[in-house]
């Protein structure tokens, strides 16, 4: 019973860094390696990175695309399923809620370093929290 607790207690208190985990561990394995690297250098920096959202189903990219389309709600993606690094696993998107504009910055400085590029450098639809790995096709 005691170490029951104790793992429900590390559970709770790593929760959000086991739900990194987790979203890391479904990225393409070049994605991974290097998200690995940016998500390490992140804490080791002491920024707050948190992955919202990694992979994604070819029918949950189409509802994103429909979104402000289609559905209610403003447009969140000029991408459809076919053109989304996200159906690969090649692009995650972080949690910006607790990060200060340095903080960003140094986060996408990191991010470029790993061959990553950053949605606040789309030229339409800015979409600072995103992020995906630069490939040569
Ligand atoms: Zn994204």
């Amino acid at each position: 019973m005691k170490y029951i607790i104790v793992i429900l207690v590390v559970l709770v208190y790593f929760s959000s860094e086991i739900l990194d985990v987790l979203k890391l561990s479904q990225m393409s394995s070049d994605c991974r390696r290097q998200a690995i690297v940016f998500y390490c250098i992140a804490h080791v920096k002491q920024i707050p990175v948190h992955i919202k959202e990694a992979n994604r189903s070819y029918s949950r990219q189409f509802a994103l695309f429909e979104q402000g389309r289609f559905t209610d709600g403003a447009i969140v993606t000029n991408a459809l399923p076919s053109e989304s690094k996200h159906t690969i696993g090649q692009a995650f998107d972080v949690d910006l809620t607790n990060l200060d504009r340095n903080q960003f910055d140094e986060l996408v400085d990191i991010a470029v370093k790993l061959n990553f590029t950053n949605g606040s450098r789309f030229k339409s639809l800015i979409d600072s929290c995103h992020f995906e790995l630069i490939t040569k096709n």
